[in-house]
């Protein structure tokens, strides 16, 4: 739309609540803090896994520490009339246990046909009903009962949590229909098989987006979404995701990049998933010049301090060390 309220720049701070954190969540205190950081929005935990709000959706449980209360009735009220925006955070990636017996089809399922458990709960599938139809319930709801100002999605990938590829019936029937082939038991970059699955495991993520944008623009215009944040870690977490922003940029207003150091990235990772797709599946870090060029960016903005002496992880770490020593 023209000219949306998140057009401009704008300083947002992410609230990422476990259970129990309910207590320690005051409206007017934290809308003070947020104001104190000179945030102009804030992100606050919405539900998806969980509600932390009165959900009226049937199966979508409340998080532990809510009681009574209702953090998104609380907290938005407070910050608008402080000219404060909120985003709500949902999170699609998993749900409890207990809707498996009702809903089987929701959720991922190993090569043995199991489900996977991540924290007492199960692993959803990109392509069901959970994402396709409870995400919308639960986005609709929280647009339409509180007046968030927008939704930022949390996770929202295949083999979320590090968990693996996901062979439950929908996804076999529908890489069948377009590919007449099984999901592939292995990967195999080899194998064109697989390597049409890659492609596809993107393609479905980005329908998904799609899908939201869509049905959180019907329901408020202005909202904003952002869908999948975390993007730049590492092809680890890229490839098994269906992550790619060049697939569903079209359907994000603001295109978001999380740089993590914990699982892999010992640089801007992004630039490391750009070389690595470069080499069609050997993610290395041997391109030094690249490499460089990083670090230089990296020093101009500390002031010359070594800004990479803990950050680099796993297989990399020698590799990191070695350019730093040319470096230095
Ligand atoms: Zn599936």
């Amino acid at each position: 739309m023209a000219n949306p309220w998140y057009g401009g720049p704008h300083r947002v701070l992410l609230l990422n609540l476990r259970e129990g954190d309910e207590p320690k969540v005051d409206a007017e205190a934290l809308v003070a803090a947020a104001k104190d950081y000179r945030a102009t929005a804030f992100c606050l935990s919405g539900g998806g896994i969980v509600a932390f709000y009165q959900t009226k959706i049937v199966g979508h449980r409340l998080s532990n520490g809510l009681g009574g209360r209702d953090l998104l009735a609380e907290v938005i009220p407070v910050a608008h009339r402080e000219n404060l925006r909120v985003l709500a955070r949902i999170d699609p990636s998993c749900a409890p246990k207990s809707l498996a017996a009702e809903h089987p089809e929701w959720f991922s399922r190993d090569s043995n046909g199991n489900f996977c458990e991540v924290s007492e709960h199960y692993v959803t599938c990109p392509n069901a009903g959970y994402y396709r139809t409870r995400m919308v319930e639960v986005v609709r709801e929280i647009l339409q009962r509180y007046d968030a100002d927008g939704i930022w999605n949390n996770q929202g990938k295949f083999a979320a949590w590090e968990t693996g590829v996901c062979y439950c019936a929908t996804c076999e029937a529908m890489f069948k229909a377009e590919s007449g082939q099984a999901i592939p038991r292995k990967e195999n970059w080899d194998d064109p098989v697989w390597r049409h699955y890659n492609e596809w495991r993107y393609r479905r993520i980005a329908d998904w987006v799609a899908l939201m944008h869509r049905e959180i623009h019907a329901v408020k215009p202005d909202a904003v979404f952002i869908a999948a944040v975390q993007l730049m870690e590492s092809l680890e977490t890229i490839r098994p995701g269906g992550w790619d922003i060049d697939y569903w940029l079209a359907h994000q207003d603001i295109p978001t990049f999380e740089c993590q150091r914990r699982h892999t990235a010992p640089f801007w990772p992004g630039i490391q998933a750009v070389s690595g797709h470069a080499r069609a599946g050997e993610a290395t870090l041997d391109d030094g010049e690249l490499f460089l060029s990083v670090v230089a960016a990296v020093r101009r903005a500390r002031s010359g301090k070594p800004a990479l002496d803990r950050a680099a992880s796993g297989q990399w770490r020698e590799s990191v060390a070695a350019h730093q020593r040319r470096l230095l």
